[in-house]
């Protein structure tokens, strides 16, 4: 559904281009791969450690993106650095800001893809929702960024670049040496829910993620990033391992039928054996509850007795429920379910001892809000076969 309210659309373009390079990009590296970068091009082995430290705090502490402005390194290392090496960030093409504050990114990478990245703004706390891939090779009926197909992966570098440019734009580098606390952040938190499967690119998200939580790095709590996937289970025990952030899970229907056909994924890994996966997931990351997904569908997954069953399947996980009105996009095959129906929905599910939070769509206005994102360029061409369709011409 578009906002009727009226829409105040602020678009800029932010011309940051980066002139071609063949010099390496240190951003996304582990600190481990930054270590064999550094040696591998004539530092030092015995002072490698030392300015592995010294750049990373540079880059992800600092936001500084010229090794010139790396004052505690050597004048003359520095010039050496930037002979072999650059610290890139991917482009933003355009900014968009919702009448309600949320701003949404078009981000161009690599090959002339774009993603999308969305900062939602609240009370004492902002969020970043990122994007994992171009397009998704999953086709779950009721997503945007469904009907697009896989274009490819993302890198570590292009997963914190995001995190890096919304940085950028907020102005939040803190003052050398004076890094803020958690709670005072415009960007407090990261939701891997933007375009993509994170669990079909687990190593880049995972690498990506690590330096976002490093203490010297971005240094956001582990608590503070929420990754969302439609049901990968082999992947789900190694996020708890490797990665240790907090989970939300597209859960969406209470049958295997309805889920088969709204989250087709379901085929290969049902309910029974997500939830078996999803009962190990808290003690294996120390985390607390997960987060049940729901997209309110009309008529379709939102009855009373959906409630039921869904309270009945999750007992025994910590869990909450995140009720989300489906957010409707051009030619989308669904309805959004009543206020009335939702309220009834969310009244059971309380009333069986589980929180169960009505998503706010955020920046429909900018078509921002969960399941509408899909690249700009892929829209466009969407939208002229359409059109083109419309007035009976050849597309
Ligand atoms: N691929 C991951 C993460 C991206 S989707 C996943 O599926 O979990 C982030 C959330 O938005 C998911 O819960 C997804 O099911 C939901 N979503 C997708 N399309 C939507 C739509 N049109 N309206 C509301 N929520 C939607
Ligand atoms: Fe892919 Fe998630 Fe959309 Fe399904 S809901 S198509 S997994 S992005």
């Amino acid at each position: 559904m578009t906002a009727s309210a009226p829409i105040t659309q602020d678009v800029v373009t932010i011309a940051r281009k980066l002139p071609e390079t063949d010099r390496i990009n240190l951003v996304g590296l582990t600190r481990a791969q930054l270590l064999e970068t550094l040696v591998a091009n004539g530092t030092p082995e015995k002072q490698a450690k030392m300015r592995v430290g010294q750049i990373w705090q540079w880059i992800y502490q600092k936001g500084v993106r010229e090794f010139d402005t790396m004052t505690n390194l050597a004048k003359g290392y520095r010039a050496e650095l930037a002979e072999k090496f650059v610290v890139e960030v991917p482009e933003v093409v355009s900014k968009q800001v919702s009448a309600d504050g949320t701003r949404k990114y078009l981000v161009r990478i690599a090959g002339g893809h774009e993603v999308e990245t969305v900062y939602i703004p609240e009370e004492g706390r902002g969020t970043l929702c990122i994007s994992s891939q171009v397009g998704c090779t999953l086709t779950c009926s009721f997503c945007h960024t469904g009907t697009q197909k896989l274009v490819r992966n993302l890198t570590p570098a292009e997963i914190v670049g995001q995190v890096m440019v919304a940085r950028d734009d907020l102005g939040e580098w803190p003052e050398p040496g004076r890094a803020p606390k958690d709670e005072a952040r415009l960007l407090s938190n990261v939701v891997l829910m933007g375009m993509g499967e994170p669990l079909y690119n687990f190593d880049a998200v995972r690498d990506a993620m690590k330096i976002v939580m490093d203490g010297e790095g971005i240094s956001l709590s582990r608590r503070r990033i929420t990754l969302s996937t439609s049901g990968v289970v082999p992947e789900i025990a190694k996020t708890a391992e490797e990665i240790g952030c907090l989970l939300a899970v597209s859960f969406h229907a209470t049958t295997d039928e309805v889920r088969d056909t709204l989250v087709p994924i379901n085929k290969k890994w049902n309910i029974a054996e997500l939830l078996d996966t999803l009962r190990a997931y808290p003690k294996l990351s120390n985390s607390e509850r997960i987060t049940f997904e729901y997209v309110m569908l009309k008529g379709v997954n939102d009855s009373d007795a959906d409630a039921r069953r869904l309270v009945k399947l999750i007992q025994g996980i910590p869990a909450k429920i995140n009720l989300i009105p489906f957010n409707e996009w051009p030619g989308s095959p669904y309805e959004r379910s009543d206020q009335k129906r939702i309220k009834s929905f969310a009244d059971i599910i309380y009333k069986a001892g589980y929180a169960s939070p009505i998503r706010t769509p955020r920046g429909e206005d900018i078509m921002a809000a969960c399941g509408q994102l899909k690249s700009a360029t892929e829209r466009a061409r969407k939208s002229r076969a359409q059109i083109a369709a419309e007035t009976g011409q050849a597309g």
